[in-house]
């Protein structure tokens, strides 16, 4: 990296390194802490019937806020308690949270709808000892029915250990409850593969939502995946729509289901509730997720 011009190149590059090493080490020791002190939050992204904006469930994402960094993105903190194994703490309140949330919206909605969570499981998780158990256990203590819960994993996640993984999600499903593959379309999936994995329905990557209004291509992409599902008998769910345009796209070609921030941003528990408090539990598109788009 920092051969050519000598010394002093290469003494800013090991100081810029050693700078990220002691970063990443001080966040690894504050997230130890947070696991410990259970400082996380769960957000709430509502699921909708593009449509209608008619909320079928939600989609709960944590939240950490470091001391004095502030909010760090999941993306990064999920990464460090993957390496670190402090994930395996993290899901468990992640998982009970959720289901004490879907228990609680349950009661509100008790004889209208019946809104259910959709919780991300990393790997690693599912790896470990005893997950269908630690769901059932949640599902039992909170008095919810296996239709309250969806869980998600990652594409690519699915393919990367997938005997054990299959296994466990296979196990669930039996019990009821549903599982997604998310981001679906940044992963590698065969077709034999796809016809076999242990899964109910297919969240849309946002990577193919946000190219869909500019690209004839993407355009055909997004159907050939909607068709895909149909053939598989997979549900489909398109993540990250952010425009009426993309909305309607979507539509016409056959996905009826997605969350973004056309319909509503991630919300805080509070604020979930009280939208299934109203009368219909819809979310209508805002006026403007993005600026300058329809
Ligand atoms: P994901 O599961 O694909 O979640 C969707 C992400 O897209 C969320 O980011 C959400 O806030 C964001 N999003 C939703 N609608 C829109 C939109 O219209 N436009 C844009 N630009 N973004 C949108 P977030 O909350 O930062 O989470 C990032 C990732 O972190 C998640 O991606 C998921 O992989 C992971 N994650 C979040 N919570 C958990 C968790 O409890 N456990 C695990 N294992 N992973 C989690
Ligand atoms: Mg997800
Ligand atoms: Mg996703
Ligand atoms: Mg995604």
């Amino acid at each position: 990296v920092a051969k050519g011009d000598g010394k002093r190149r290469w003494r800013r590059y090991e100081a810029s390194v050693h700078t990220a090493i002691v970063e990443r080490l001080e966040l690894r020791a504050a997230l130890a802490r947070a696991v410990s002190d259970r400082t996380f939050t769960l957000d709430y992204q509502p699921i909708v019937v593009m449509g209608s904006g008619a909320i079928l469930g939600f989609e709960a994402l944590v939240r950490w806020r470091h001391p004095t960094l502030g909010f760090v993105p999941p993306a990064e903190f999920i990464a460090i308690a993957e390496e670190t194994g402090l994930i395996e703490a993290i899901g468990d309140w992640v998982l009970h949270e959720a289901v004490r949330a879907v228990a609680g919206w349950r009661q509100i909605r008790a004889g209208r709808a019946t809104p259910y969570v959709s919780v991300n499981v990393s790997a690693h998780q599912l790896r470990a000892a005893g997950f269908v158990d630690k769901v059932s256990t949640a599902l039992t203590a909170a008095g919810v029915d296996p239709s309250g819960v969806m869980l998600e994993i990652t594409e690519s996640a699915l393919l990367r250990d997938d005997d054990r993984a299959w296994a466990e999600l296979a196990a669930l499903r039996r019990i009821g409850v549903r599982v997604a593959i998310d981001d679906f379309g940044t992963g590698f999936s065969s077709l034999s593969y796809l016809q076999r994995m242990p899964v109910d329905v297919l969240k849309i990557d946002r990577s193919f939502t946000s190219t869909i209004s500019g690209s004839p291509r993407q355009r055909a992409l997004v159907e050939a995946i909607v068709g895909l599902a149909g053939t598989l008998g997979l549900e489909v769910i398109a993540e990250g729509v952010e425009s009426r345009v993309e909305r309607d796209l979507l539509g016409d070609l056959g996905c009826p289901y997605g969350q973004g921030f056309l319909f509503s941003r991630p919300l805080a528990g509070a604020a979930a509730k009280s939208l299934l408090r109203g009368p219909t539990a819809v979310v209508p598109p805002v006026r403007s997720a993005l600026p300058g788009r329809s």
